[in-house]
Formats: structure tokens, C-alpha cells, sequence
């Protein structure tokens, strides 16, 4: 038997298991470190660094475990997450309500044909001259690519520069869904639907999937080309990361070195 020389640099293999460790997060973009990068430069880096790591806070649990029974992992997911439980071992109120948002999906066809496709999928790409990751709720091939959002309320509006937006546009689902379209295209030759199977938090859950326009798809991506440069840039040490000032991060790692003013508490945004 012949002994086979193995390079000693390892080639990093991006699996489920591997998908959201240090490593994967500082060879990939994602969309979801785009954001972080677009809310503060500082938090983003000392996340990437390994500096800075939230404990999941309940409306991501929430979303978590709807996640995880459509995947079919909700038994597993239930026990390893002891803080879904009061101390009698019964679910908390806040994971009774996922309860009752599953059941309400369950009779939903169009939701439950939209989530019937292949689960947490993983692609990879490269957008903007660098290497990007996604993961998939749902990948219908050569059809649609799905993601379960869980949030407060589904017809809530706010305001952007004047402009009403829904929460798509609010919390960047339409950016998300961009670059996902444009990943699976790279792989599969394919543009597919982009689909917001979503589901609020009401007493009587509101519920609707939504498919997003590939103009405003293709937007999103276009608005990303100005931004993305300073996120390279910063994200490989060659410009200097800039604190928002007012994020979890920033005041947990705040330095006071002068005096302010009372029109300095005044922030604009
Ligand atoms: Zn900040």
C-alpha cells in the first residue's frame, strides 16, 4: 500500500455541524454577518473574533424551534435546550405559543407545501469578489427557495427615510433572499422564486407566504455593491472597525475619555 502525502494545510469542508463555528465565519460572508457589519463594524469583528457571543434570546428560540420541527429535529432540539422548561418540566408560555404556531401552520397547505422542500440546506458561492455561505429552511429544486420567518406581527409597518416598509425590508429578509437566489444560481444554473413563509405571534397567529419580486431582489443585491468594499476591507484588517457607540457591544466595552455635552446625548440617525 502506497502512503498518500495529505497537504498539511486542511481544506475546510463547510457541514451543518461546522456552519456557524469561528472558523467557517471568518472564511465566509453571510448574509447575517452583512448585517451586523452594516449595524456596527466594532460588534461585527468581535463576534467574527470570537469576542463577543450572544446567548439566544427568546424570539430566537422561538424561531429555532419552529425551525427545528419542520426539520424534523424538534425532540432532539428540545433536549438539549433546558431553558425551554419551567423547573416542573413543563414547557414555558413562551414555547406553549410555538406549540399553537405549529399547529396553526399544520392546516396551512401553501405554507406546508412551501416548507416541504429539502431542509437547511448549504451552498456556497462567490458574490462581490468574495466567498459567501447559505443555508437553506427549505430548497425546492429547480421551484423555490424558502425561509421560515417567525416575528411579532406580520402587518406591522415602519418608516424608512419617509418611506413605509413591511418587516421584509425591516429586518433585510429581501437582501437575504438576494444573495440566496444568486448563490443557488451559481450552483444550479437556475433563478429561482424567493419565498417569506412567515407566521406572527398574535393569540390567533396571522400567516402568509410571500413571494418576493426579483426586481426587488436584484435591488437589494445592487445596493450591497456600495456597501460591501469597507465590509471587505474591515472584515480583512485593513481599515480600522468603527463603534456605533450605542449597541450592546459598544456601551459593554464603552472607555469614557471626555466630557460631553447635553447636544451630544442627542443621537441622530
Ligand atoms: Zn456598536
Amino acid at each position: 500500500m502506497s502512503t498518500t502525502k495529505t497537504s498539511k494545510k486542511k481544506r475546510f469542508k463547510l457541514t451543518n455541524e461546522n456552519y456557524y463555528s469561528k472558523e467557517a465565519n471568518q472564511r465566509y460572508f453571510s448574509v447575517s454577518q452583512v448585517k451586523d457589519f452594516l449595524k456596527c463594524e466594532a460588534y461585527a469583528m468581535a463576534k467574527i473574533n470570537g469576542e463577543w457571543v450572544e446567548e439566544p434570546t427568546t424570539p430566537m428560540l422561538i424561531g429555532s424551534y419552529v425551525d427545528s420541527y419542520f426539520e424534523g429535529t424538534l425532540e432532539e432540539f428540545k433536549s438539549k435546550t433546558p431553558e425551554l422548561f419551567k423547573k416542573d418540566g413543563s414547557l414555558k408560555s413562551d414555547y406553549v405559543k410555538a406549540e399553537s404556531i405549529i399547529r396553526r401552520v399544520e392546516n396551512e397547505e401553501l405554507f406546508m407545501n412551501c416548507m416541504s422542500g429539502e431542509k437547511q440546506v448549504i451552498m456556497t458561492g462567490e458574490f462581490l469578489g468574495v466567498q459567501w455561505k447559505i443555508k437553506m429552511d427549505s430548497y425546492i429544486p429547480h421551484q423555490a427557495i424558502v425561509d421560515l420567518k417567525v416575528v411579532q406581527k406580520l402587518r406591522d409597518i415602519s418608516y424608512k427615510n419617509g418611506f413605509r416598509q413591511s418587516f421584509i425590508e425591516k429586518w433585510g429578509y429581501d437582501l437575504q433572499l438576494g444573495i440566496y437566489q444568486e448563490i443557488v444560481r451559481q450552483n444550479t444554473g437556475e433563478v429561482l422564486d424567493c419565498i417569506i413563509a412567515a407566521v406572527d405571534k398574535q393569540d390567533y397567529p396571522d400567516i402568509d407566504c410571500i413571494l418576493i419580486p426579483n426586481e426587488q431582489l436584484e435591488f437589494q443585491r445592487n445596493q450591497l455593491l456600495f456597501k460591501m468594499q469597507r465590509i471587505i476591507d474591515v472584515k480583512n484588517y485593513n481599515e480600522e472597525p468603527r463603534r456605533c457607540g450605542v449597541c450592546d457591544y459598544c456601551r459593554a466595552t464603552k472607555k469614557l475619555e471626555k466630557l460631553i455635552l447635553p447636544d451630544d446625548l442627542i443621537v441622530f440617525n
